[in-house]
C-alpha cells in the first residue's frame, strides 16, 4: 500500500464565535506515527474530526498525498478513525463488527472472509470472531476496533484517545502493541493524547497544542529537550523555571540576575531569546543534591536551599528543594541504602550549566 503524507495548510475552525483551531500547520511525512498532544479542550480531537471529514474548517486546505480534500465527505476520504468509546455493535459478533465496513462497502463475500480473517489475525484476535463485544476485556474491545477501522485498508489511521479506557497496565502494553502494528501497515497515522508519556513513547515526532495553536513540532527528545516556550516545557515533562533579567551578554555566557537567588551564569545558545527577561528552565534530573559545603562541579551552578518535601517514587527521590523565594523539583537517583536528605534540612544544589535552556517570559 502507498504510504501517504498528510499537510494542514493555515486551518482554522470556529464554533460559533469561538475559534478552536487557529491557523493549524502540519506537515506529517508518509508512513509517519504523529502524536498530537495537548491539554483537554485544546483542540485536538476537533482537528482530528476535521481530518476525517466530521468537521468543516472555516478556511485553510487539508491535503491528503498532495490532493486538497476539504471538500470529500467522510465516507470518500478513505481515511480509518478509532474512537475513544470503540463504538463497536453490542449486537454483533466481533466477526460481524469487524466485517460491517466492507459489507457496507458491497465488497465481495469471499473478499470480506479473508480480509477480516486478516485483520482479526492481525489484532490476535483469530479465535475470537464468534464472541459478542461484552464477552471480551477492555483491551480486546480495542482491537476489534482496530480491526475494524484496518480492515478497509485506510490511507490514513487516526486514533482518538485510543488507549485512555484501559487501566494503566495494559495501557503500557497496547501502545506497543499499536506501535508494532502501525510499523508492519506503514499507515501514517495520527494519534490523539493528553498523555504525555504516551505520546513520547510511541510517536515518530509530535505537535504541543496549546488552545487551538501549535505551540511546537518535533521528535519526542527534542520537544523535552529544546521546549520553544515554558508551555511545552511544563506539559513535555516536568520543569524547573526561575525568572531572570539579564545583566550582560557575553560571547559564550549569559549573566543572569535571579530574582531572589542571585546572580547566575549560564551557556548561551544561538537560539536564546534577545529579551531582557528571561525564563532560566532545567529538569529536576539535571540538579544534584549534595550537603552543604560540598565541592561544586567545574561545570556546574551552585545553589544553597533547604529541603521542603520529598516523595519516594521507585527509580528516583523527588524533592522540593526552596532555593530564594522559588521552590524546585530535583530528582535523585534511588539505591537501596543510598542516604536521603531529610525535610527542613539545608543542602547544596549543583545544577549542570549545559543542561540550562533559556526561554522567553
Ligand atoms: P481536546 O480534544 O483537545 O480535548 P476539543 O477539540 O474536543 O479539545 O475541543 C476544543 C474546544 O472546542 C473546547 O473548548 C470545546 O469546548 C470546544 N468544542 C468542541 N466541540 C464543540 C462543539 N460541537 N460546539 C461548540 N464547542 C465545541
Amino acid at each position: 500500500m502507498k504510504k501517504v503524507s498528510v499537510q494542514c495548510r493555515n486551518i482554522r475552525l470556529s464554533y460559533g464565535a469561538t475559534e478552536v483551531l487557529k491557523d493549524v500547520d502540519l506537515d506529517i511525512q508518509p508512513g509517519e506515527f504523529f502524536a498530537l498532544l495537548g491539554p483537554s479542550g485544546s483542540g485536538k480531537s476537533t482537528l482530528l474530526r476535521l481530518i476525517a471529514g466530521f468537521n468543516r474548517a472555516s478556511s485553510g486546505q487539508l491535503l491528503v498525498d498532495g490532493v486538497d480534500i476539504s471538500g470529500q465527505a467522510p465516507w470518500q476520504r478513505n481515511i480509518g478513525m478509532v474512537f475513544q468509546s470503540y463504538a463497536l455493535w453490542p449486537h454483533m459478533t466481533v466477526w460481524d463488527n469487524v466485517a460491517f465496513g466492507l459489507v457496507e462497502r458491497k465488497v465481495a463475500r469471499a473478499t470480506i472472509k479473508s480480509r477480516v480473517g486478516a485483520a482479526l489475525e492481525l489484532v490476535g484476535l483469530q479465535d475470537y470472531g464468534a464472541r459478542r463485544p461484552n464477552q471480551l476485556s477492555g483491551g480486546q474491545q480495542q482491537r476489534v476496533a482496530l480491526a475494524r477501522t484496518i480492515v478497509i485498508e485506510p490511507k490514513v489511521l487516526l486514533l482518538d484517545e485510543p488507549l485512555s479506557n484501559l487501566d494503566k497496565t495494559l495501557r503500557v502494553q497496547m501502545r506497543q502493541e499499536l506501535l508494532a502494528l502501525q510499523r508492519r501497515l506503514g499507515i501514517t497515522t495520527l494519534f490523539v493524547t493528553h498523555d504525555q508519556e504516551e505520546a513520547m513513547t510511541t510517536a515518530d515526532r509530535m505537535a504541543v497544542l496549546d488552545q487551538g495553536v501549535v505551540q511546537q513540532v518535533g521528535a519526542p527528545a527534542a520537544l523535552y529537550d529544546d521546549p520553544v516556550n515554558t508551555f511545552v516545557a511544563n506539559f513535555v515533562g516536568t520543569m524547573n523555571l526561575l525568572p531572570g533579567r539579564v545583566r550582560e551578554r557575553g560571547g559564550d555566557t549569559v549573566t543572569l540576575d535571579i530574582e531572589g537567588v542571585g546572580r547566575l551564569v549560564v551557556p548561551l545558545r544561538p537560539e536564546t531569546p534577545q529579551a531582557e527577561s528571561l525564563m532560566l528552565s532545567f529538569r529536576p534530573h539535571t540538579l544534584r543534591l549534595d550537603r552543604p559545603g560540598a565541592a561544586p562541579g567545574a561545570q556546574s551552578i551552585t545553589l544553597p536551599g533547604t529541603v521542603e518535601a520529598s516523595e519516594f517514587l521507585g527509580e528516583v527521590t523527588r524533592y522540593r528543594v526552596r532555593v530564594g523565594a522559588h521552590s524546585l523539583a530535583v530528582d535523585e537517583q534511588h539505591r537501596a541504602g543510598g542516604a536521603a536528605f531529610a525535610v527542613g534540612g539545608a543542602v547544596s544544589l549543583a545544577l549542570e550549566a549545559s543542561q540550562v535552556r533559556l526561554l522567553a517570559r
